[in-house]
């Protein structure tokens, strides 16, 4: 295998960053009449570029593989993250001086879950969006919406039949694209000579430094940092002009870019950025190494307090069929004996099954009939949004878990102030259960 970026070769082992084994697609949900059918599981490793220190996923699927159209992530399910988009909209509109002349194109535009709020300003705009259930939504909105995958080539046929964008954006899209040359060459193409681009990823910082390794699945190809991101762009004749820290899922950052040619000032905050990397490592091999013991240790924490609050007769149930959850749940070998079902606010996920741990996905509706003893929350990066949705649970004295980056256990509707004793807590319990 060669690197994605580079093309160097990856060597196994010396250059795994992390090996997760096999598992199914992480949006591969199941219905009823699958579960009599095996899966199809792909292995799940990580490899760190030696020359280019890309960090990224070994097993290339096929396109169209993944993105089928039981596809079922609705962004528009999620409050904080419309929240998240409303505030960008606001933000770039005023800083880049969009209005009725200029155009906006989103890559990845999902539902129209971030360009309603650019056409409600008056501000033409149009999304790439190759799954259907999702386009179709977006155009239910009135957002116009095609339906194909972004690259060189969409980017140019668009560039010549239309015009060249003042703003192209991909929130969680650049981490996601198998051919991540193509992508950013079709970033170049589509972008007017003063345009801006803004790319939001997960920073890779934060990934090693919180253990975040239940954000790698196979639809996550690349693990990005400003360093390999810059590195990227600059092979594009692209240029980053700024960058931001963002707290979404864990700590991401929003890197705004232009044509080489037509450089805005630099902003400080990218050397600052750079700096803060090198100071941890990151222009280092040994930055790459160490996560599997981590990640493993996490694996036998949550083993540890599901089957002891099995033995102490206690029920667990989880909350938010999000994909960190499925390689979680998968890498730690959960079934539904420990973990009986997951509930999802979404209704294009109730009625499935998690794709490899088959865990049935029901509605809110289950949790508060069933009234569990403790809900374990898979999107870790949502807890606090969860913990206030779930104040109601606190009424039968219900607490939330989180595994990543360390078990953690806290009351329902409780404020993250008042954990109880952290990590020490659930150590001396599992203790007092034998189990370390
Ligand atoms: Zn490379």
């Amino acid at each position: 295998m060669k690197c994605r970026h580079c093309a160097t070769e990856l060597l196994d082992p010396a250059d795994v960053f992390i090996d997760l084994g096999t598992a199914p697609p992480s949006n591969a949900f199941l219905r009823a009449e699958e579960l009599d059918r095996a899966e199809a599981r792909f292995p799940l490793k990580v490899f760190t570029c030696s020359e280019c220190l890309l960090v990224q996923v070994d097993e290339v699927q096929r396109c169209d593989a993944l993105f089928s159209a039981d596809y079922v992530y609705f962004s528009s399910y999620s409050a904080s993250w419309l929240a998240h988009a409303r505030r960008y909209v606001e933000q770039v509109t005023q800083r880049l001086s969009l209005g009725p002349q200029s155009l906006v194109m989103e890559v990845a535009s999902n539902d129209g879950y971030l360009l309603q709020y650019v056409a409600q300003r008056g501000i033409p705009c149009v999304g790439v969006e190759p799954t259907d259930g999702t386009a179709t939504v977006a155009r239910a909105k009135g957002i116009e919406t095609m339906g194909e995958f972004f690259g060189r080539d969409f980017a140019r046929r668009f560039a010549a039949q239309r015009r060249r964008a003042d703003l192209v954006l991909g929130n969680n899209v650049l981490a996601h694209v198998p051919d991540i040359n193509d992508f950013v060459a079709g970033l170049r193409e589509v972008l007017a000579p003063a345009g801006s681009i803004t790319l939001e990823f997960p920073h890779l910082l934060q990934l090693v430094r919180q253990c975040q390794f239940d954000t790698v699945y196979h639809e996550h190809f690349s693990y990005l940092s400003l360093r390999t991101v810059q590195r990227i762009l600059a092979a594009h004749d692209l240029v980053v002009w700024d960058v931001e820290e963002l707290p979404t899922h864990g700590g991401s950052l929003r890197v705004w870019a232009q044509h080489l040619a037509h450089p805005r000032p630099t902003s400080g905050r990218v050397a600052v950025m750079r700096a803060k990397e090198d100071a941890a490592g990151m222009g280092h091999p040994a930055f790459y190494r160490g996560l599997q013991g981590r990640a493993e240790r996490i694996k036998d924490h949550l083993l540890a307090f599901l089957i002891g609050q099995k033995r102490a007769g206690k029920t667990v149930v989880g909350y938010g069929a999000a994909a960190k959850g499925n390689t979680l749940l998968n890498f730690a070998g959960v079934r539904a004996d420990l973990l009986p079902y997951v509930v999802d606010a979404s209704p294009h996920k109730q009625g499935r099954y998690l794709p490899g741990s088959r865990i049935p996905v029901l509605s809110e509706e289950r949790l508060r009939a069933d009234k569990p003893d403790f809900v374990l929350v898979l999107p870790w990066n949502l807890r606090d949004e969860i913990s206030a949705q779930l104040e109601y649970a606190g009424a039968w004295g219900a607490r939330l878990v989180t595994a990543v980056p360390a078990l953690r256990i806290s009351a329902a509707g409780a404020s993250p102030k008042s954990d109880e004793a952290g990590a020490g807590m659930p150590y001396r319990s599992f203790a007092a259960l034998g189990f370390v």
